[in-house]
């Protein structure tokens, strides 16, 4: 058993470290404050490989795996701990990848290249308004007529939707609807709708921005479709597969995700370390010198370390079953990984969180310290996106205890 990542991974994530240093950390704080990612920027990420990544070359990716995009999504945290430019990233590496592994040819040539190069975005389009723990509920309907389908509902708190149709090429999402009226999950179908393909929109689309707490630099927003046309080419899969395609998307998100929040508490912890030498109090006493200081930064440090190791493990068995395809496993032999790495990694990063605020004391209550923005932008995973914490413990559970005892 080895704990340690190998030597091309330590470079690439020492690459990773340097470009972003420069790029991306002189300007998080300003980005979240000005509610925006700056389009050169994305276009930069793209050049240097950061999405896209397990998706192979030929189609725009990067030709890597999901351990590289692990380690990718965690740096893009750390130097951005508002979370919001690794929102963009992990989204732009796990459902590209479902894109890939899916879609036909056509909308996989059309979404990816642009994607790979960070001028184009595939997120996903599931919540509506009538809450988003319950793919199978969804009502969002798509009808057939000939070779065209006609998308009827409302989507709600989706990521990426203003840089999608006002700062891309290409703005696009995995969007699931209805397609046939019987209830329940074997009637979805997961479409590649591309909200904006080089400032052309759909007749019968909207988008609208959202007012959210945290994590700014990234727009949350809504979409809505009124018979909106989408053709057949960019059915994801088959008719009746959009349930079982978005479970698998969602997994291999909530790895990243997990990068991301490790990522975040990483950067946590030094800010309270350096804070907690640099305060002195009491006759000139550093304040890491109490231990009411320093216990709970040990304390961060000792399950930012456990989290991590299980992130890189949910990452490694991504690759097991999607790069290295080893026998015996299957897709769904993901779900128990993915689900505990985020319970653990979102858990750490908004303790992290709220021990970096209690060591700035009254500081962290300001505008200029910034260190607010990590909490508001960690706590979004915390309360939701890309499935809660609740039905984390719910898959976990279904999977050590089964299915039908867990049934209400
Ligand atoms: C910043 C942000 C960005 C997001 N981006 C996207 C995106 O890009 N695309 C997208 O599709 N969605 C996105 N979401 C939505 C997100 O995936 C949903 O918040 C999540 O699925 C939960 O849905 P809900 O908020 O409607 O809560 P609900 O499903 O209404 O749940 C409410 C509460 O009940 C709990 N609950 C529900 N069912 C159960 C159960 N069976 N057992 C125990 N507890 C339960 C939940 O844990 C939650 O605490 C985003 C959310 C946020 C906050």
């Amino acid at each position: 058993m080895d704990f340690d990542l190998s030597q091309d991974e330590k470079l690439f994530k020492q690459a990773v470290h340097e470009f972003l240093s420069k790029e991306l950390a002189p300007i998080w704080s300003d980005m979240d404050s000005k509610k925006t990612i700056p389009t050169d920027l994305l276009h930069r990420m793209g050049e240097q490989g950061l999405f896209a990544i397990p998706v192979p070359e030929e189609y725009g990716g990067q030709g890597g795996n999901f351990t590289l995009a692990t380690l990718a999504v965690e740096e893009v945290a750390y130097n951005d701990p508002a979370v919001a430019t690794a929102v963009f990233t992990l989204l732009n590496n796990a459902w590209p990848y479902i894109l890939y592994l899916y879609g036909a040819e056509e909308a996989k040539q059309k979404i990816l290249p642009a994607v790979g190069k960070g001028r184009g975005f595939f997120g996903i389009a599931s919540t509506e308004p009538t809450g988003g723990s319950d793919v199978a509920g969804e009502r969002t309907s798509a009808t057939k007529n000939g070779n065209i389908y006609r998308v009827t509902g409302e989507k709600v708190y989706i990521s990426g939707v203003r840089e999608s149709m006002e700062q891309l090429d290409i703005g696009s999402w995995y969007l699931i609807a209805r397609t046939s009226p019987e209830p329940g999950h074997k009637s979805l179908t997961g479409f590649a709708f591309i909200g904006n393909d080089g400032g052309r929109r759909p007749e019968g689309f909207e988008y609208g921005i959202l007012n959210t707490i945290g994590r700014h630099a990234i727009s949350t927003g809504t979409l809505k479709f009124n018979n909106t046309p989408v053709e057949d080419r960019y059915v994801v899969g088959q008719e009746g597969r959009g349930f079982y395609i978005a479970m698998e998307g969602f997994s291999l998100a909530r790895v990243l995700v997990s990068a991301a929040n490790i990522g975040a508490a990483q950067w946590a912890l030094e800010t309270a370390i350096s804070y907690s030498r640099e305060r002195r109090l009491f006759g000139d006493r550093p304040i890491a010198s109490y231990e009411g200081v320093s216990f709970p930064i040990a304390e961060v440090a000792s399950r930012l370390e456990a989290a991590r190791l299980l992130v890189y493990k949910a990452a490694q068995m991504a690759d097991k079953i999607y790069v290295k395809k080893e026998p015996g496993l299957r897709p769904h032999d993901l779900d128990y990984w993915a689900s505990t790495a985020k319970i653990e990694a979102v858990e750490t990063a908004m303790t992290a969180a709220e021990v970096l605020m209690k060591t700035y004391g009254a500081l962290s209550y300001t505008e200029e310290a910034n260190v607010f923005r990590n909490l508001l932008g960690v706590l979004s995973y915390f309360v939701g996106a890309e499935g809660t914490q609740n039905i984390m413990r719910y898959i976990v559970a279904r999977e050590l205890i089964g299915k039908d005892y867990l049934k209400g």
